[in-house]
Parts: C-alpha cells; sequence; structure tokens
C-alpha cells in the first residue's frame, strides 16, 4: 500500500479565524436558496435547524476568506478521514495476514487427518484379513475334528 497520499499536504492555515455567533460558537460556513441570492455563501449558527437545540439568528454573507477558511476546515477534515482510512486498511491487511494464517493452520490439520484417516483404513484392511485368516483356520480345525470323529468311529466299528 502506497502511502506517498498521506504526505502531510501541508494544508497552511488561513490567518482570519471564523467569527463566532451569538452563541459564541464558530459560525458554519452555508449557502443561499433564496431567489435574490441564489448559492451565495453566508455565515450562520452552525446549530440551525439541528433539531432541538437552541440557536441563535447571527448571519453575515461570507467573504472570499470566509469561504478559503471553510475549505480549509474541509480539508482538514478530509486528511483526518484519510489517515483514519489507511489505519483502517492497515488492520485490514493486518486480519487478513491471520486469516491466511489460520488458514494454512487448517489446511495442515486436514492433510494430518487425511494420513491418520488412511493409517485407520489400514489397520481395518488388516484385521479383516486377519478375520478371514481366524475363519478358514476355525473350518479347518472342525474339518479336522470331523476326521478324527469318523476315524474313531471307524475304529470301534471295525472292532
Ligand atoms: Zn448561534
Amino acid at each position: 500500500m502506497s502511502s506517498s497520499s498521506m504526505s502531510s499536504a501541508s494544508v497552511s492555515n488561513p490567518s482570519q479565524s471564523t467569527p463566532l455567533c451569538f452563541c459564541e460558537v464558530e459560525a458554519t460556513l452555508k449557502y443561499s436558496n433564496t431567489r435574490r441570492n441564489p448559492g451565495r455563501a453566508f455565515l450562520g449558527c452552525r446549530k440551525y435547524n439541528t433539531e432541538g437545540l437552541p440557536y441563535c439568528k447571527f448571519f453575515k454573507w461570507a467573504n472570499s476568506q470566509d469561504i478559503e477558511q471553510d475549505l480549509f476546515k474541509l480539508k482538514k477534515e478530509l486528511l483526518r478521514k484519510e489517515a483514519d482510512l489507511v489505519k483502517m486498511l492497515k488492520e485490514i491487511e493486518k486480519r487478513e495476514i491471520e486469516l491466511q494464517k489460520k488458514a494454512d493452520e487448517i489446511e495442515k490439520k486436514e492433510i494430518l487427518l487425511a494420513s491418520i484417516n488412511e493409517e485407520i483404513m489400514k489397520k481395518e484392511w488388516m484385521l479383516l484379513q486377519q478375520e478371514a485368516e481366524i475363519k478358514r483356520s476355525r473350518t479347518l480345525f472342525r474339518l479336522f475334528l470331523a476326521l478324527v470323529v469318523i476315524f474313531i468311529f471307524y475304529i470301534i466299528v471295525s472292532k
């Protein structure tokens, strides 16, 4: 990420400061929408048109310095927001890296599980073979017993 855009773009503070309204608060720049003065900038009470707050009737047409001052404030605010965004981006990047690490760990565990699974399958197959072996030897043993019984029977009968 490039941080060149952050190079503290020197915003020189205009010498004049914003006038205060009758509430002793810095007046805010607004634009007229009357038919006589459409779009003309003026300074008014910051609390005007805000719900529930008392406001004063301060009014002054803005001169170029007032507008410059307002632009300066906006620029400062924009720079602050940009810095916040850069911080947020860094945070997101950090989280992405953490997530990637976790994904890698999960993948490793998956591979381990797969190999364990394979091991279990091998052992199961071996067990099945052993079982078959046992079954075979049981059948042979029964056959042997049957032959012994027949042999003894034959001896007894032939006497
Ligand atoms: Zn006021």
